[in-house]
Order: C-alpha cells, then sequence, then structure tokens
C-alpha cells in the first residue's frame, strides 16, 4: 500500500528583523494508511509549522510534500484547496467551531460543503458524535459544552469527510489531564475505527505512547528512533 503522506526536504525558516530562524532543517517523514503517529516536540520546535505546511495551509516552504498520491508542489491554489478537503482533516487545539450552530449542525456542515444529501450528512453525524460519547449533546451549542465536550466535537468534524489522514494540533492542549487523555482515547477510537491516519502534536510523552509511532522533532530534524 502505498504511503498517505510523504515529506521530504521540508525546510521552513522565518526572517524577523534581520534575523533568521532555521524551524525545519529537512524533514522526512513517511505515514501509512491508517498510522497514527505522534509527532514529539518542546514548545517552539517547530510542530505546527510542520503541520501547517503538510495541512497545505502555508506557502514558504522548501521540499516536498505528497499527499494520497498527490504532489503538492504540482497544485494551484484550487487544487490544494480541493486536495485538503478530499484527503484531510483537522483538529486544532482551541475547537473552532462555529458558535450559532448546534453540535449536530457543525459537524453536518462540512459535509453539505463537499455536495453530500443533507439526511445522510445529518445521520453520519449523529453516528460520529454518538461514538464519541455526545448523543446527549447535539442540539448543544459550543458554549453549552464543556471543554472536552467541544473538543470531541471537533474531532467529530474533523472526521465527518472520511479524510485518509487527520492532522492534530495538540488536540488536548487546553483541557486538564484528566480529560485530556479521555479525549485522546476518544480521539483514537474513532480514528482506528475508521481506518483513518493521523499526525498529532503533542509536547506530552504519554500521550505520544498511546500512538502507533513517535517521531521526534529536535533541531529542526526528526528523530526517527521511535524510543519512548
Ligand atoms: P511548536 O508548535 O512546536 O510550539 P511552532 O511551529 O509554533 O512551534 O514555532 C517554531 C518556531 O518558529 C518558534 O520559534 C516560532 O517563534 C517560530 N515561528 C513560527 N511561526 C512564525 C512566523 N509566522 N513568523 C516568525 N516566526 C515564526
Ligand atoms: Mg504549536
Amino acid at each position: 500500500m502505498s504511503e498517505v503522506l510523504g515529506v521530504a526536504g521540508l525546510a521552513r525558516s522565518f526572517t524577523q528583523g534581520g534575523r533568521t530562524i532555521h524551524v525545519l532543517r529537512g524533514i522526512d517523514l513517511a505515514v501509512q494508511p491508517g498510522e497514527i503517529v505522534a509527532l514529539l516536540g518542546p514548545s517552539g520546535s517547530g510542530k505546527s509549522t510542520l503541520l501547517q505546511a503538510v495541512g497545505l495551509l502555508e506557502g514558504g516552504f522548501e521540499g516536498r510534500i505528497r499527499i494520497a498520491g498527490e504532489e503538492a508542489a504540482r497544485l494551484d491554489d484550487n487544487g490544494r484547496t480541493r486536495l485538503r478537503r478530499e484527503a484531510l482533516g483537522f483538529v486544532y487545539q482551541f475547537h473552532h467551531l462555529l458558535p450559532d450552530f448546534t453540535a449536530e449542525e457543525n459537524v453536518t456542515l462540512p459535509q453539505l460543503i463537499r455536495g453530500r444529501d443533507p439526511a445522510e450528512a445529518e445521520q453520519r453525524a449523529r453516528t460520529l458524535l454518538t461514538a464519541l460519547g455526545l448523543d446527549h449533546r447535539l442540539d448543544h451549542r459550543p458554549a453549552q459544552l464543556s471543554g472536552g465536550e467541544q473538543q470531541r466535537v471537533a474531532v467529530a468534524r474533523a472526521l465527518a469527510n472520511r479524510p485518509a489522514l487527520v492532522l492534530a494540533d495538540e488536540p488536548t492542549g487546553n483541557l486538564d489531564e484528566a480529560t485530556s487523555e479521555r479525549v485522546l482515547d476518544a480521539f483514537l477510537d474513532l480514528v482506528r475505527g475508521q481506518g483513518a491516519a493521523a499526525l498529532v502534536a503533542t509536547h506530552n510523552e504519554r500521550l505520544a505512547a498511546r500512538m502507533d509511532r513517535v517521531v521526534r522533532l529536535h533541531e529542526g530534524k526528526l528523530d526517527d528512533t521511535n524510543c519512548y
């Protein structure tokens, strides 16, 4: 089976006030279908920078990114938007749910944007939210949910369109430790159940150890030593 994500020689630097910092210095990474990879590194090590590049959210990097068999550099803006919608799901540290919509609507909307039949989209939203233990919260708006519940809705939304690869940037970073573990377990169960792959940035060794593989970001490179 061919990889769902292939990154080769990825480099990114930022220049500010005449000073250049080299955040990513040649990243090579392959993620196989269904594989859940922890991207471990301390704050400031470049995890978000790497995920933004892989998420095709930012230009300005050198190197190659291939997602679901498509070379990002060969695509124009429209092509990148299409690939992002077709192949990727995103979970951020803060949920970014639409405040005026219910949990169910927040998970339904991205499917409608993809042209899915509304009744099917609602059914899938309910199925995903129920799998995450939120069947009693379908009609609640984000402000009526706890932080852990909000992140679960964000997880359901990320999986709504059956992405091959979920990118998660410290998805439980805003939660207390106990909630964090429960939300991460729910996330991992759902991603595995859907057969998706995931690249999950975290600075927490214990959370990283729950994933299939750990890669460490260190001085702009990945240490793929797998020893945790
Ligand atoms: P992490 O997510 O691991 O905490 P980041 O990827 O956010 O790390 O940041 C890595 C480094 O790159 C930091 O030193 C940060 O200040 C710098 N950086 C990130 N984005 C920018 C930007 N847009 N402009 C300048 N520096 C940036
Ligand atoms: Mg970050």
